[in-house]
């Protein structure tokens, strides 16, 4: 039957070793891209994942693959393939993926050898009791060590260096072999065909032109197009429009069986409908028991959003309702700032993730944005013994601390020997303990550390390329919290606080923190009328100060005298930089000021 000739696989890959070429070869062996349609990374749809060279959303396609059996006889296969995104900012999107495989392909870079990421969505793998398929890619290259990796790999998931199939993404080499063994070694879907329909909501997207496209998994029985579905959570029905499958452009089909991974259109417009972990089910015929969903994201990182022209408000508003149809892990509620009006305080899985929504919001949305400095979730409590969330460092509650625990996260990352050291003083440079340190082979080590998450949001990544010459790798996950000595530093522009330039961190870094930050608005903002102090301050104990000096009177004479031209000009300038000013108490700061403060490395 058709089930039995389902194969659902996902590729699992460390950034930059290859899935989306890999994918691409794959889409023109099984010829479902004709050779003129081909354009590279075909899967990566959205404009910042083509250009950044980086999957974001997971992509599901269907191929067919004849193979012929042992007999003689030739039978033709269903292939879903399920490419997922590297950074571990998504690694959600990953585990969501392998919820809906049979398979995984392994697929490890020959020159490189596999990474901390890969290594940990492995794991997830293993645990989901997927098929396992190690591959190398990219053994044309000069670098490749083949049967090095081999090895690595075999000794990691306990299969001979043999059944590490050997590919090459860019010439196409070994592809075919790697399909067939995929329809070899991953079983069918195992879902039951007659039992009333239940299928997985795994991603969701608003079309201009035809509403919400929701992508599902079906599990068990079937869902046909024109019948009447439910949405399990909420019991909401809707006329089934359409149904297909990717392939890799949208095809409508006579329906979904168990395993199959396609498409719905219910002509829904409102993306809050289909949700992301929902079971769809049949109307006539409802299941009762919903799939068990999926884990919710939690943001680990917050910062603020705010329009550079207030009147983008409500657009900004409509914008992150509609990407956050697709991305559950995106959260935002209203917040106001002295000096940067309306806005919406926004809740991200990290830093990447943090600004691919900025650049997605500038790019689809067409909106002008400025985000404050991120922050992580900090547990503070007063000496009243009560307990505050603060995700906004403008929410830092004033008076005596008793105490202020952070988020820490298990790290382990995985490095040549030779920067071993190097590593361990980054490690404690940023706080980071020790727990533990294994050989993987002579040559390369597997390092564990305890890090406080806000020391590795920011640059952590960014330093330990450089410092290993782009040989490491990372990968975390949260465990818990741990009490720290961190304080707010506030910045104050003549006596006012300026809250979007609140930070919390770490009591050694404070006083860096604030001499950069008065600094830095001493540049920017323009001369007043009076002299303006630009302060940092912890608590009611200037730490920093800069000083703004006062316009002279005689340079405005000056520059009032005689040239008319320069003169109007000069008033025309005012006039439209006046839209622009925020008022922080006396001082007149245009908004750029703040852009650029917040804007700066
Ligand atoms: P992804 O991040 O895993 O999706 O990786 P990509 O498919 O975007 O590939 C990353 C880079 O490696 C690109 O510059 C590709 O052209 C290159 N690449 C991918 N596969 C091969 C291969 O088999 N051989 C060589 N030489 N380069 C490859
Ligand atoms: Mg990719």
């Amino acid at each position: 039957t058709a089930q039995e000739r389902l194969r659902s696989f996902c590729i699992i890959a460390h950034i930059d070793h290859g899935k989306s070429t890999l994918a691409d070869r794959m889409l023109q062996a099984t010829g479902v891209v004709q050779p003129r349609d081909m354009r590279a990374q075909y899967l990566d749809r959205m404009d910042i994942e083509r250009e950044r060279g980086i999957t974001i959303k997971s992509q599901a396609v269907r191929m067919p693959w004849a193979v012929t059996g042992a007999d003689g006889t030739a039978a033709t296969y269903a292939l879903n393939m399920i490419d997922t995104p590297g950074h571990v900012d998504f690694s959600y999107e990953v585990s969501r993926s392998l919820a809906a495989c049979e398979g995984a392909v392994l697929l490890v870079d020959a020159a490189q050898g596999i990474q901390a990421q890969t290594l940990a969505n492995l794991y997830l793998a293993i645990e989901g009791d997927l098929a396992i398929i190690p591959v190398l890619n990219k053994i044309d290259l000069p670098a490749a060590e083949p049967q090095r990796h081999a090895e690595e790999i075999a000794s990691l998931i306990g299969c001979d260096t043999d059944d590490v199939l050997q590919v090459s993404g860019k010439t196409g080499q070994g592809v075919p072999e790697l399909l067939d063994r995929i329809v070899e070694a991953v079983p069918p879907p195992s879902g039951v065909p007659d039992a009333p329909a239940r299928a997985m909501i795994f991603d969701s997207v608003y079309d201009t032109y035809r509403g919400v496209v929701t992508y599902v998994r079906v599990v068990d029985g079937a869902l046909r197009p024109r019948e009447r579905i439910e949405m399990l959570s909420t019991g909401a029905v809707h006329d089934l429009l359409e149904i297909g499958v990717i392939s890799p452009e949208p095809v409508p089909t006579q329906g979904l069986g168990p395993g199959e991974v396609g498409y719905l259109i219910t002509g829904v417009k409102d993306v809050r409908q289909s949700k992301v972990g929902d079971t769809v089910t049949s109307a006539l015929r409802p299941a009762t028991e919903p799939l068990a969903g999926y884990q919710e994201p939690r943001p680990m990182v917050f910062s603020g959003l705010f329009p550079v022209d207030g009147s983008d408000f409500p657009a900004l508003r409509e914008a992150l309702d509609k990407l956050k149809l697709n991305d559950a892990a995106l959260t935002y509620e209203p917040e106001t700032s002295v000096a940067l009006g309306f806005g919406f305080r926004c809740g991200y899985l990290g830093l990447l993730h943090l600004e691919i929504i900025r650049e997605r919001l500038e790019r689809e949305f067409g909106l002008d944005i400025i985000s404050t400095a991120p922050s992580v979730v900090y547990e503070v409590t007063t000496e009243d013994g009560t307990t505050h969330t603060v995700t906004n460092p403008s929410e830092f509650p004033e008076g005596r601390i008793a105490g202020v625990r952070e988020p820490v996260v298990r790290a382990t990352i995985l490095t040549p020997s030779e920067y071993v050291g190097t590593v361990m003083e980054l490690c404690q440079a940023r706080r980071g303990a020790m727990s533990g340190m294994d050989y993987l082979s002579e040559t390369r080590v597997e390092m564990h550390y305890t890090l406080p998450l806000a020391e590795i949001v920011f640059d952590f990544f960014d330093a330990l390329k450089s410092r290993t010459r782009g040989y490491a790798s990372l990968d975390y996950e949260p465990d818990g919290s741990q009490q720290a000595d961190l304080v707010k530093v506030d910045i104050l522009l003549n006596g006012d606080r300026v809250d979007a330039f609140s930070a919390i961190v770490h009591k050694e870094a404070a006083y860096s923190y604030g001499v950069m930050m008065t600094r830095r608005l001493k540049e920017l903002i323009p001369r007043q009328q009076f002299e303006v102090p630009v302060q940092a301050a912890v608590g009611s104990r200037v730490i920093s100060r800069e000083t703004i000096r006062a316009l002279r009177k005689d340079m405005l004479a000056k520059c009032y005298g005689g040239d008319v031209t320069r003169k109007r000009k000069l008033l025309e300038k005012q006039k439209e930089g006046k839209k622009r000013m925020k008022a922080i108490g006396r001082v007149d700061v245009p908004q750029e000021a703040f852009v650029a403060a917040l804007g700066a490395d």
